[in-house]
């Protein structure tokens, strides 16, 4: 693409951020966000002397605010920097605070580039020992763009086991290989359904599409999430299930891949 023509420019560190975990898929509904939020309060929940920032770096579909419970407008710091808001212990920050949920995102380009420039330098996020970067879908120039300007210690993508989130994982991949970002591993998300009525497990969208994808790009299966009633409820309720329901199995599928992640 265009930035990767003109040459890697010089990656400068967020202010006060020690490590940046980006968590990306290649498509669009795979549960990218909702693992996002989760890994960011189960990295919280693994080690409570650890300052965890969560950035919503989605613009064109922000979720974080919802997912966390958020809404405001973000004060300004003396240098005239943007606060995080606060919940669960997380410092967060989102395209959601800044502009009305009504209105439609129709920016275009440098807009939506001007809007990310923002999110990544004019946030006063204090010391942060890790900061989770929930990334847009996808491998556009957004993605680059964050790839390429901070210094990311590692990427996580998630898909479900599907053919086509698959494909676009594997894009995924490829390009952080190309801009020198370590992929930590892939999330199989969505993999399993078990009816609570009677029991019997269903693989809706396959069985173990990641663990083959891991296998032919070297990669880890850092965790295999279920699909799962609570997940849904607890994230659009805006009390995730680490936070809401810690000594659940799908909560303890997050706390296991935080362990991995750091
Ligand atoms: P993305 O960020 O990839 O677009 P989201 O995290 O917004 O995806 O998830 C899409 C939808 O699927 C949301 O409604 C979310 O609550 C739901 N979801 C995600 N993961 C799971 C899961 N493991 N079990 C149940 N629902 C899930």
């Amino acid at each position: 693409t265009q930035i990767m023509s003109r040459g890697l420019p010089k990656q400068k560190p967020i202010e006060g951020v020690k490590q940046v975990i980006v968590v990306a898929s290649g498509k669009g509904g795979v549960g990218k966000s909702t693992t996002a939020v989760n890994l960011a309060l189960a990295l919280a929940a693994n080690d409570s002397s650890k300052a965890i920032g969560l950035l919503d770096a989605d613009v064109y579909g922000p979720s974080v605010p919802k997912m966390m419970n958020l809404k405001g407008n973000p004060e300004l710091s003396q240098n005239n920097r943007m606060r995080p808001l606060l919940n669960y212990g997380i410092a967060c920050m989102s395209m959601g605070f800044l502009v009305e949920e009504s209105t439609p995102v129709v920016w275009r380009g440098l807009m939506v580039m001007s809007a990310v420039e923002k999110l990544l330098r004019q946030v006063d996020w204090g010391q942060l020992d890790y900061l989770v970067v929930d990334m847009p879908p996808g491998t556009g120039d957004v993605q680059l763009s964050v790839s390429q300007n901070i210094p990311i210690s590692g990427a996580v993508i998630v898909s479900t086991p599907q053919d086509i989130a698959l494909m676009d994982a594997h894009k995924g991949a490829e390009m952080f290989r190309k801009v020198h970002v370590p992929v930590l591993g892939l999330i199989q998300n969505m993999s399993v359904f078990q009816c609570p009525k009677c029991k019997h497990k269903t693989h809706i969208f396959g069985a173990d599409g990641a663990k083959r994808l891991a296998q032919s790009l070297g990669l880890d299966v850092l965790g295999d999430i279920p699909l799962h009633l609570s997940i849904r409820e607890a994230s659009d309720r805006g009390q995730p299930v680490v936070f809401s329901q810690p000594e659940s199995d799908e909560a303890k599928v997050y706390l296991r891949i935080a362990v991995e992640v750091v």
